[in-house]
């Protein structure tokens, strides 16, 4: 917890980190950010800086999920830490103030000027704005006076970013993203279901160090978190390349931990490191779990039909991969070394066929699919 009056230095030594933990988590950092390994040295002089950010977090049409996201961990680390020298001067569900005294205090911070604005949940902007008020104002007018003095806006979680749970058909709010109402200053997406921390304090570290948002995607994600699908980095791809698929829970393939895109996986279709940073500190994520990819960061993913597969349009053909079955027969080494360019071939064309096997689906219009028609590849 922050003590008044206090710089990171001191926080790292009341809670028992070391310098070297401390540059350890910069040069991580530095790496999150896809920044050279020299940068980290930027980021340590940003984060020891006397100077502490102030930030405003709005909560509007949400479940408080991304802040419990923010409070998670019950051991403090380096992230909770360079989050803890910011100057958190409202959040309606951590502040001590309530009622009159907690606006008062977001009206200072506001007056003030230079906060990150974190906003987190929809907002509404269907009729006047009665569905979302808080202290007799509407969302929408909540969201717009607090961005006019801010020096950086931050939308965290689907809700913020694309309109989340609220935003579902028939979407009786109106609720929409932070970014399609604020139009005069840029907006950094962190979407996700909830949105990952780590993403979170890497964008913040980003600014801190340059005075600027990091670079982003069409939909306005930082590129260091949401430029790689994750079917790209996941840790069951070797099983989709091979055709090895998991056709019904508690199965076979299941319990093997096979690639799950037929119990619906939206991981060919959503931008997000997950599978790289994972959650509660690295433990584990959805699919490494044994659940599908959802999408939760992509716009629109409530819509979405949660087991239904989602065409597969641009996936990289794994014809070079090798085949991840097991030989069914002892073969000498000499055979091997013979024969080693003629089995290259063999394996490869196995990749291709399960490949293509799989996306012939992509031809196809989702009502053609038949799932019972689709069987796994034998071994
Ligand atoms: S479809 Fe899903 S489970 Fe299968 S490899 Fe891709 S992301 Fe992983």
């Amino acid at each position: 917890m922050l003590r008044f009056g206090e710089n990171i230095q001191e926080i790292l030594a009341r809670e028992g980190m070391s310098r070297r933990d401390f540059l350890k988590f910069c040069s991580v950092m530095a790496g999150a950010l896809a920044l050279p390994h020299k940068e980290s040295l930027a980021i340590a002089r940003a984060l020891e800086s006397p100077h502490r950010l102030p930030v405003v977090w709005l909560e509007l049409q949400d479940c408080a999920g991304c802040s419990e996201a923010f409070l998670r961990s019950s051991s403090p680390t380096a992230a909770e830490l360079v989050l803890d020298v910011l100057s958190v001067d409202y959040h309606e569900t951590i502040m001590a103030p309530s009622g009159f005294q907690a606006e008062k205090s977001k009206d200072d911070a506001i007056a003030a000027g230079g906060y990150v604005l974190i906003v987190e949940g929809s907002i509404s902007t269907a009729g006047v704005g009665e569905y979302c008020c808080i202290a007799g104002k509407s969302s929408r007018f909540i969201l717009e006076e607090a961005a006019r003095n801010a020096a950086a806006i931050i939308a965290v979680g689907n809700c913020a970013t694309f309109g989340g749970i609220p935003a579902a058909n028939p979407n009786p709010t109106g609720a929409v993203g932070v970014w399609n109402i604020i139009k005069d200053k840029p907006v950094v997406n962190i979407p996700g279901c909830p949105m990952n921390p780590a993403n979170l304090t890497a964008t913040v570290v980003h600014f801190l160090t340059y005075g600027s948002l990091p670079e982003m995607d069409q939909l306005n994600r930082p590129l260091f978190a949401f430029g790689r699908r994750i079917h790209d980095n996941c840790e069951r791809r070797g099983h989709f390349d091979a055709g090895e698929f998991v056709m019904q829970w508690g199965d076979e393939g299941h319990r093997a931990g096979w690639c799950l895109y037929k119990m619906g996986c939206k991981g060919p279709a959503t931008f997000h490191n997950c599978p790289t940073i994972r959650f509660n500190e690295g433990v584990s994520w959805p699919i490494g779990s044994g659940h599908p990819c959802i999408g939760c960061s992509e716009p629109g993913f409530w819509n979405w039909e949660v087991y239904k597969p989602v065409i597969l349009n641009s996936v990289t053909p794994p014809t070079t991969y090798p085949s991840v079955e097991k030989p069914v027969r002892e073969i000498s080494p000499a055979s091997i070394a013979i024969s080693g360019t003629a089995i290259g071939a063999i394996a490869g064309a196995a990749g291709a066929f399960a490949y293509s096997a799989l996306t012939k689906r992509s031809s196809q219009t989702e009502s053609e699919i038949d799932e019972d028609s689709e069987t796994p590849v034998e071994h």
